[in-house]
């Protein structure tokens, strides 16, 4: 089964439609595929283990035979631009049954053959093995359900990780990664607080859950990786702004240097007015700065894996890029206005031949 279809599996549950028998099976988690493209002359999904032959009709660039790009993988190099921007739905406060607004979001989002980041309230996960069974499905379809705290507790001015002693965070992430475990079978690796509240113990405590490994909008000097937070589309939680806003606030973003966007979102408390400008925005954003959809786990290994990754100019209007020693796919967009290949082949070439210049 594709990964959309599982999805649509997952929310014919959720609502209780169609519901045949309880299906227990154990299945293998499903590799993220990233979405298909609409147009195949400018996209490319490189499999690992393979070196790919790029053809241009003219060069497409001035560097020199036998340029050389790997390390920080295409970064600064004209290649730079096949990677399209990786676009994380930061969506707060999953885990209790779908409503329908929540089915909405997640229809929406596999609609455009994505997956998002659903913050997992783990207090709230209940025993039904229906709605359980449901994060699961959208786990293996590859949707990252992610930490979001365990009770979500905000009272006068405290929450969970503001204000709270030190012993009193570990508790909240022990707690929270063991019901992750215990109800999803999910290993928590993105943790995200709620309302974004932290202090200077939350730094401390999170070493309590040691699998994970990004945080999102975290502090300076976390322990560990933190995804800023860059634009708004939601002008409070659970109500998105007008389109025009929302896009300035991405536009921006891009314009200083965002390589990857988190974009967070309420989605089980958009109204149908909500729903339809978050759509707008991300049919306007594909339009203007072309996507995909993914999470922070799926974005985190593909940055580990595009270092492994090596670009060799053969020819002027020939290149190599070589996956031979690539852990995952790599999802390669070209600028469909810059130059564009007239071929894209498997090849058995290497780049031996080659007295290979690393690009300065
Ligand atoms: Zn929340």
């Amino acid at each position: 089964m594709t990964p959309s279809l599982q999805v649509a599996a997952a929310l014919t549950l959720a609502v209780g439609i169609g519901a045949g028998p309880a299906c227990n099976e154990q299945r293998p988690p499903a590799a993220h595929h990233p979405p298909e493209l609409t147009s195949p002359l400018w996209a490319h999904d490189l499999l690992p283990s393979e070196r790919y032959l790029f053809t241009f009709a003219k060069p497409p660039d001035s560097w020199p035979v036998c340029t050389l790009w790997s390390g920080d993988a295409l970064a600064g190099s004209p290649w730079a631009v096949m990677e399209r921007l990786p676009l994380i739905l930061k969506a707060d406060d999953f885990g209790s049954a779908l409503n329908i607004e929540g089915t909405r979001f997640l229809t929406a989002v596999t609609r455009r053959q994505g997956v998002a980041a659903l913050g997992i309230v783990t207090a709230s996960l209940p025993e039904t093995p229906a709605v359980l069974d449901t994060y699961r499905r959208l786990a293996a379809a590859g949707f990252e359900l992610w930490f979001h705290g365990h009770t979500h507790a905000m009272d006068k001015g405290r929450t969970e990780f503001f204000g709270a002693s030190l012993d009193d965070q570990r508790r909240s992430f022990v707690a929270g990664t063991r019901r992750g475990a215990l109800r999803l079978g999910v290993t928590f690796e993105t943790f995200g607080a709620p309302g974004n509240m932290l202090d200077d113990n939350t730094r401390e405590a999170i070493r309590a859950a040691p699998a994970l490994a990004l945080w999102l909008f975290g502090p300076p000097a976390a322990p560990i990786l933190t995804l800023p937070r860059q634009a708004d589309v939601e002008t409070r939680p659970g109500l998105i702004g007008a389109p025009e806003t929302g896009l300035a606030a991405i536009e921006l973003a891009i314009r200083q240097g965002a390589r990857v966007l988190v974009l967070q979102v309420h989605p089980r408390s958009h109204d149908d007015g909500s729903a339809a400008r978050l759509e707008e925005i991300l049919d306007r954003l594909q339009q203007a700065h072309p996507y995909y959809l993914t999470t922070p786990t799926a974005w985190r290994r593909f940055q580990e894996n595009a270092a492994r990754v090596r670009v060799t100019k053969l020819a002027d209007t020939q290149y190599l890029v070589d996956l031979s020693l690539a852990a995952a796919p790599l999802y390669l967009a070209l600028d469909p206005d810059g130059p564009l290949p007239i071929g894209v082949e498997p090849t058995a070439i290497d780049a031996a031949a080659c007295a290979a210049t690393p690009a300065p």
